[in-house]
């Protein structure tokens, strides 16, 4: 029941005095009942009720003025006597000062919470643009960056050049849509080096519901993110020491019989056209027996440093064994394989190999027949190369088709 002040139930007429203090009274009571929170939804148990994440509600009376117009949302009471307002007001401010203590409790908490945090993570705020509204200790401490530099600056000042723009986009159309963002980031230093952060960006709201700020906490990721780098790494190299020969740098044959099953299954699929070459070089013993192992060692590195560069990029050239290399040529008819062999042959013969002079190799070159296992095909070549070695060495030979 809303009573304005003045006005008496029972209809008697006070003397002045005792108006005045009733009045007095009932503007306090509704002051006071307009100040005490309705409803606290900082502390609501579901997330979604909370105040950056909930529609606001449509007023918030722990925010807005009380005013002499504004609702009583307690009840005055019936009976107008100064004992029985006096005792209402008594009641109000004890239900006011446990409010306010209960809010120094949780101004406490917090204040703790955010000291914890503080130790922990590095926390940022920015407005809707990105510029840097709040830094604390740990990120001026990680980025290297001074308090006044990063406070106005916008985030891009730690912004490294690892991620492509679409992981931007993303993470900028997540937080701007109102939901949170989650995930590593790697970002510089003022002085140039990287270091990786798990991030969450959480959009907050303001009174009316309207995205205001973004608050960033981020724990420091480095040495986890160098020690998958490291073994990243490990594993490169250990997949190069299997698959590539450790002398020339080729593909090894372990590695080259796999693209060969591959490229017959293509082949199979698709019907494309599949080319191997075997060469060989001629008289190598003679190499190494007159300019010693090493040097012969040297001839195979120049040959492979000599020919990769001018294969295809789809090309892929192994060294078999020794001083024997294949190069399959996947969608290469015979033809093509005959033209690549002739233009690799040409390239060991024409320019002579350090402290050595000149060097040949001879070729054997076949196309996949359809029906055919790679042994037999391995076969054919072997012996088309078996053939150019017979005619006389530096040539190519192709294979026949019994
Ligand atoms: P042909 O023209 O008939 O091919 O004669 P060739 O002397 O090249 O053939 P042969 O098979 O008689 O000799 C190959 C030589 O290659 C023998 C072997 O010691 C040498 N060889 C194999 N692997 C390597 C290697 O990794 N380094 C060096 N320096 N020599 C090697
Ligand atoms: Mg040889
Ligand atoms: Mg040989």
């Amino acid at each position: 029941m809303a009573i304005s002040a003045g006005e008496q139930g029972d209809g008697r007429i006070m003397d002045h005095e005792r108006q005045t203090a009733v009045s007095a009274l009932l503007r306090i009571i509704a002051r006071l009942s307009a100040t005490l929170p309705a409803d606290r939804p900082w502390l609501a148990e579901n997330p979604a009720e909370r105040p950056w994440q909930a529609e606001p509600p449509a007023e918030r009376p722990w925010q807005a003025e009380p005013s002499d117009d504004r609702p009583w949302r307690m009840e005055a009471p019936v009976d107008q006597t100064l004992t029985s307002l006096t005792s209402h007001l008594a009641g109000l401010v004890e239900h006011y000062l446990r409010e306010q203590a209960e809010q120094w409790a949780w101004c406490q908490d917090l204040v703790n919470q955010k000291a914890a945090l503080d130790q922990h993570a590095i926390v940022s705020m920015t407005d809707l643009d990105g510029n840097i509204t709040y830094a604390n200790d740990l990120f001026c401490a990680i980025s290297g960056f001074s308090r006044e530099e990063l406070l106005g600056a916008n985030h891009r000042i730690i912004k490294s050049n690892h991620h492509p723009i679409s992981f931007y986009t993303e993470l900028w159309s997540t937080i701007t849509d109102g939901r949170v963002w989650r995930g590593e980031v790697k970002n510089c230093r003022k002085n140039g080096e990287h270091y990786w952060v798990y991030s969450t960006i959480i959009p907050l709201k303001d009174a009316r519901g309207h995205l205001s700020q973004f608050i960033s906490i981020r724990t420091d990721i480095t040495e986890r993110k160098r020690a998958e780098e490291a073994l990243e790494a490990a594993n490169a190299e250990l997949r190069r020491l299997a698959t590539t020969d450790r002398l020339t740098g080729a593909w090894n044959r372990r590695h080259f019989e796999d693209q060969v099953t591959l490229e017959i299954e293509r082949v199979q699929r698709y019907g494309k056209p599949l080319t191997l070459i075997l060469f060989d070089i001629d008289h190598f013993k003679a190499i190494n027996d007159r300019f010693g192992h090493l040097v012969g060692d040297q001839v195979l590195m120049e040959l492979v440093r000599r020919l990769s560069p001018n294969l295809r990029a789809l090309d892929v050239l192994a060294r078999w064994g020794g001083e024997e290399f294949a190069v399959l040529a996947p969608h290469c008819p015979v033809d093509g394989g005959r033209q690549l062999a002739e233009k690799l042959r040409a390239l060991v013969a024409a320019e002579p190999f350090t402290d050595v002079g000149q060097v040949t190799a001879s070729f054997g070159v076949a196309e996949l027949h359809p029906e055919e296992s790679f042994d037999d095909w391995l076969k054919r070549v072997d012996d088309a190369l078996y053939a150019a070695k017979a005619g006389g060495r530096d040539r190519v030979c192709l294979a026949d088709w019994a």
